[in-house]
């Protein structure tokens, strides 16, 4: 997609930002969220049309590469944000895709992956890490996290709004939620997650809530869309934990105006990692 690159030249600049190539998730990464047969299926090229029809892409060898990559990258700012407090996907929160199937334009599910990848990480048990949330703030809910993870302890699921899939915590807003109703559900969540002792948080920053945004249905304003970013980034550097972002979803007319509010979200990460990274020491 035009955005990921758009939003890779607009974020080159920043300072206090290092861009690095994304990795592959391996086979055994995938398999820790996903099932081998549908595994097997995205390799060899064997998707049916149905399956490929949800998807919403046909199948090619590089729909494969960007998908092990996309899942890839939010491994490695999991990773990262063990060392730097926080750290970041230009890509990923492809929510969407179950266990056994992608859909909605996903492929794998890069937060379920990342945070099983994370649970047996050397580092992270190192630092007694046993508990993250997965904060989806995407307009559409991450159907097929939460059906990944329903009975897994370790990693919890908050939605924001839901739909179909029961994850541990899930806000409906209704069609044209304006900044302060949407930002006191916010607070909700945030005060709900602050209950759970997590030691980690896979953040799926959508900008989809953004008004000019053709498939959020809410009216969220630039303005708003900042203050969610730094309700959430305030909320790590008070607990002590680190945080790895996902992009999800943003599908703005013309895109440059989604492409906007994901550097915004990132500008905003850059600005917090030093407090975030500080406040992992104190823990
Ligand atoms: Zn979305």
């Amino acid at each position: 997609m035009a955005k990921y690159k758009m939003l890779r030249d607009t974020v080159l600049g920043f300072p206090n930002l290092d861009l690095v190539e994304a990795p592959s998730a391996s086979d055994s990464e995938i398999l820790l969220a996903h099932d081998p047969s549908y595994l097997q299926a995205v390799i060899n090229g064997s998707l049916s049309e149905a399956q490929q029809k949800e998807i919403g892409f046909p199948w090619s060898a590089k729909m494969v590469e960007r998908s092990r990559r996309s899942a890839g990258a939010t491994i490695a700012a999991c990773k990262a944000a063990l060392v730097d407090g926080i750290a970041a996907n230009l890509a990923g929160g492809t929510h969407h895709a179950y266990r056994h199937k992608g859909s909605g334009f996903c492929v794998f599910n890069d937060a379920a992956i990342a945070a099983r990848v994370l649970l047996k990480d050397p580092m992270a048990k190192a630092k007694n890490l046993s508990k993250i949330a997965i904060l989806d703030l995407d307009v559409h809910q991450g159907d097929g996290t939460a059906s990944i993870l329903q009975h897994d302890p370790a990693v919890g699921e908050k939605n924001y709004p839901f739909a179909k899939e029961a994850s541990d915590l899930d806000i409906a807003l209704p069609d044209g939620t304006t900044d302060p109703a949407y930002l006191q559900a916010l607070d909700q969540a945030l005060s709900y997650l602050s209950e759970q002792e997590i030691d980690f948080l896979i953040y799926l920053a959508g900008a989809d809530p953004y008004y000019e945004d053709r498939l959020g249905r809410l009216q969220i304003s630039q303005e708003g869309m900042a203050a969610r970013d730094r309700a959430v980034l305030e909320f790590a550097s008070k607990k002590g934990i680190a945080v790895a972002l996902a992009m999800a979803g943003g599908y703005a007319n013309p895109i440059k105006k989604t492409v906007l509010i994901h550097a915004q979200t990132i500008r905003l990460a850059t600005e917090h990692q030093h407090t975030i990274a500080s406040s992992l020491l104190k823990r």
